[in-house]
């Protein structure tokens, strides 16, 4: 039978795909994002009791109150942001269903959307979904910078958004000031909508700073923010999501929010609108926590001779196999390193977009050479990480 071409041409997402050969060789997970530990006890006793003793009909479509309010005063207490809890938040289920509904609403047939490549998974499906056509920029490690004349190049009148993510799974690269005002230059000269993916705002490490393009001047009522209680909270079976931007765009995407989901658990949302209130020490001490694990699995591989590409913010290392003069791809190599030394990983490869999802001739191979992990584990998984990685580096 002739289903959606967009959705028929695509396999199972990676994360689900490495998850489950993960359970099948019983290896240690260092593949999907998600924390084994450092979530908040407060917030769980508040879901669980607002779940026994609350409200469990329909909350508001846009999000219950409590929480829109916390969004915005937590755009304000932290980045300055000016947003009115009631016309400009709408809380969605995860991040995901926001980028879902932000491109629904804001998107329409024909229009192009900027992008960088490496891109996270859900980007080009939601896009090609709606009929909007992506136009990639490449990125190239070690450092990630952005090549500003390819960036220009791909702006034209078709432009409508362009949508982006810092700090930016899968590299860590946390975008500059200096780069943010160039992106803002350009979305303003184009009258383009910039869709940004922050779920990682709060994991940002020493000497690096989370800067969201709607603070930028001439900014605030082009760009839509997209946090993450997954990732602020480490509470990522959740799915909690909050979008923050100017009422006119928000207007358009609580009216896709309307259709995809309705509305999302009240309790959860409760409770994350507490995590929200904290004072910045707190988030502080979850990020030092993070930044402790970094360091346990970064300074191990490194005294074992194993060196990650440089990074500012996230949850995840990357290794270049080429450092060992290793010829298999990405993808052989974690399947044998799952199979025989039970350790899982993401192949880097996975985050470029594949010939289906690009316009005609404009397919480029990607690097296939790079092998994501993640650290937000317990300490020790990610001795048993380290240990397992040299072993089957041979180091
Ligand atoms: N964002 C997470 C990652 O990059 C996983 C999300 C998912 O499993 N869909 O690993």
């Amino acid at each position: 039978m002739a289903f959606n071409p967009v959705l028929a041409n695509i396999g199972t997402t990676i994360f689900t795909t490495m998850t489950q050969l993960s359970l099948d060789h019983q290896a240690l997970n260092l593949g999907q994002g998600f924390p084994e530990e450092g979530w908040p006890t407060e917030m769980l006793d508040r879901a669980a009791k607002a779940l026994m003793h609350g409200d469990n009909q329909y909350p508001a479509m846009r999000g219950v109150a409590e929480l829109r309010q916390a969004v915005a005063a937590h755009d304000r207490r932290f980045y300055g942001l000016d947003y009115d809890w009631q016309s400009d938040v709408v809380v969605t289920c995860g991040a995901t269903e926001g980028l879902a509904a932000a491109i629904l609403g804001l998107l329409s047939p024909g229009d192009e959307v900027v992008l960088f490549e490496p891109l996270y998974d859900s980007y080009l499906p939601m896009i090609r979904l709606v009929g909007a056509i992506p136009r990639l920029v490449r990125l190239h490690p070690p450092d990630w910078g952005i090549d500003f004349d390819a960036l220009r190049a791909a702006f034209n009148p078709r432009t409508r958004m362009i949508l982006f993510n810092t700090p930016m799974n899968p590299t860590g690269k946390v975008f500059s000031r200096a780069e943010l005002s160039r992106i803002g230059e350009l979305c303003q000269e184009f009258n383009v909508i910039a869709l940004c993916d922050e779920v990682y705002e709060h994991l940002v490490f020493a000497g690096s700073e989370h800067i969201p393009l709607a603070s930028l001047p001439g900014m605030r009522d082009l760009a839509v923010r997209v946090g993450s209680a997954g990732k602020s909270f480490s509470l990522t079976g959740w799915k909690i999501g909050y979008l923050s931007g100017a009422a006119e765009m928000m207007g358009q995407i609580a009216r896709a929010h309307q259709f995809l989901t309705f509305t999302i658990p009240p309790h959860l949302q409760s409770a994350v609108a507490w995590g929200l209130q904290q004072p910045p020490e707190w988030f502080a001490a979850m990020t030092a926590n993070l930044a402790a694990k970094r360091e346990r699995f970064v300074g191990g591989l490194a005294r074992r001779g194993i060196a990650v590409l440089p990074f500012q913010g996230g949850y995840f290392a990357t290794i270049d196999l080429q450092q060992f003069g290793i010829k298999e791809t990405d993808e052989n190599f974690i399947y044998r390193m799952t199979t025989e030394k039970r350790l899982n990983a993401i192949p880097f490869s996975a985050f470029y977009a594949p010939p289906a999802m690009v316009e005609p001739g404009a397919f480029v191979p990607p690097p296939n050479h790079l092998v994501r992990f993640c650290f937000a584990k317990k300490d020790f998984s990610l001795d048993q990480g380290v240990e397992k990685l040299a072993g089957f580096l041979g180091r």
